[in-house]
């Protein structure tokens, strides 16, 4: 048997960075930069005001106060968007609107309210003329251009994941498209005599498929594009014929088949098309994983990542083998899951030596994390992991873990009321 980090490592060495592609600014978000990216011009591009006011020079306000104001001649008014059509003087000002370009000769802005304007307009008081109450320093209310970004600098490094943030610096240098790590593209096929589609007709002795539907999703939370091939019965010749559909994806994952019954026929598929690099890992769920690769059109050999069958197994395994293969892809190498420490509430058992990674919803009370087990811990409930939030690890070589004590969890999402 081999250990979680053994079977682990043997995988990712089949899975490198996938290639570049260009894309619009919109639909990179969540992927990674491929290229640094450098600011074209100056942000802002002109110095610019960062207040509603007047531009002045600071010279003609100072010592300006409420009992002595400065008056000062009003020459013109400026709007962002538009440019200044006269230069501040001394003893002159101009209206200024946030965002809108300071006139040559000023070097400070004063808002509105440090002036007499509200007055003068509320008694009809001329506006050629406005009283200034407080001394401003050079450059106060004054944003620099290039303040910033600079022309030639680089903003962003290639290895970026793109935020809200990084999509909004790129479109702020009208970027239009950007260079980004492709998805991986994910072909599932689920296999068992038993299963239906969901959007079949149930039938005597038959289930529906939801492990498709949850790798598939959860292929997608990875951030990758899953492909569903269907459902291939407990046959060599069908499951191989269907996996074909598949061999241009960057990896194909199935489920069942794996185990030692008479029907697991996944493994023969393996043997007779491609090559198996392991089958038993020391955990539970998903003790049995097949992985191996198939030779692809091009010759290029495809990864094909074996799940167990039972629901819960098939989403830990995915979590565990699938999800790191898929991030790896997507350049992003170092973002395993967030663990945390909490403090278990019901006994984990362990009877075999395996690592057990039990379906928690984890809490916060008092600052402190609580780790609940969702129920019976048996690989067929999937409405287990629906009330989880994180699986707690209980090692190898622990033959008990109790409550009372504290765990290490690994969170699968952080819902609102983590925190
Ligand atoms: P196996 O790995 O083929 O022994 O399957 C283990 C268990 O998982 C059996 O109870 C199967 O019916 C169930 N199972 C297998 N495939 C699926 C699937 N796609 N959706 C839901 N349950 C499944
Ligand atoms: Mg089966």
């Amino acid at each position: 048997m081999l250990s979680v980090e053994e079977a682990l490592e043997r995988i990712l060495a089949f899975f490198h960075v996938l290639e570049p592609e260009r894309k619009p600014i919109l639909d990179a978000l969540g992927q990674v930069l491929a290229e640094d990216i450098e600011g074209r011009f100056d942000i802002p591009p002109l110095a610019n005001s960062a207040m509603d006011g007047y531009a002045v020079q600071a010279t003609s306000v100072a010592g300006a106060s409420p009992e002595h104001p400065m008056n000062l001649r009003v020459t013109g008014t400026v709007a962002a968007g538009h440019l200044p059509t006269v230069a501040v003087e001394a003893g002159t000002a101009v209206r200024i609107m946030t965002g809108a370009p300071i006139p040559d000769g000023a070097d400070a802005v004063v808002p509105f309210e440090d002036t007499d304007e509200v007055e003068r307009r509320a008694s009809s008081v001329s506006m050629d003329t406005i009283g200034v109450n407080v001394a401003a320093p050079i450059g106060a209310n004054v944003r620099p251009a290039g303040q910033d970004v600079r022309a030639g600098q680089q903003v962003l490094q290639k290895g970026a994941v793109l935020r809200a943030q990084e999509i909004g610096v790129l479109a702020s240098m009208g970027y239009g498209e950007v260079s980004v790590i492709r998805r991986p593209v994910v072909s599932i096929l689920a296999t068992g005599d038993e299963l239906v589609d969901p959007a079949g007709e149930p039938r005597p002795g038959g289930i529906y498929d939801s492990n498709s539907y949850s790798i598939a999703s959860a292929v997608r939370q990875a951030g990758g594009v899953p492909h569903l091939l269907g459902i291939a019965g407990d046959n060599v010749e069908a499951i191989g014929e269907m996996l074909k559909q598949g061999l241009a994806s960057d990896i194909l994952i199935t489920s069942a088949g794996v185990s030692k019954g008479d029907y697991d026929v996944v493994k023969d598929v393996l043997a007779r098309q491609g090559d198996i690099s392991f089958w038993s890992v020391r955990m539970r769920p998903a003790k049995p994983i097949a992985f191996g690769t198939l030779a692809g059109p091009d010759g290029r050999r495809v990864p094909h990542l074996g799940l167990p069958g039972n629901p819960v197994s098939t989403l830990v395994g995915f979590e565990q083998f699938g999800r790191p293969a898929i991030v790896k892809m997507l350049g992003k190498g170092g973002s395993p899951r967030s663990t945390v420490q909490a403090i278990l509430e019901q006994d984990i058992d362990n009877y075999d030596g395996r690592r057990v990674y039990a379906r928690v919803k984890v809490v916060k009370r008092e600052g402190v994390y609580y780790a609940k087990l969702t129920g019976h811990q048996s690989s067929n409930l999937l409405t287990s992991m629906t009330r989880a939030n994180g699986l707690a690890i209980c090692p190898e070589d622990t033959s008990v873990k109790k409550a009372g004590e504290q765990v290490t969890v690994q969170m699968i999402d952080w819902p609102e009321n983590v925190f």
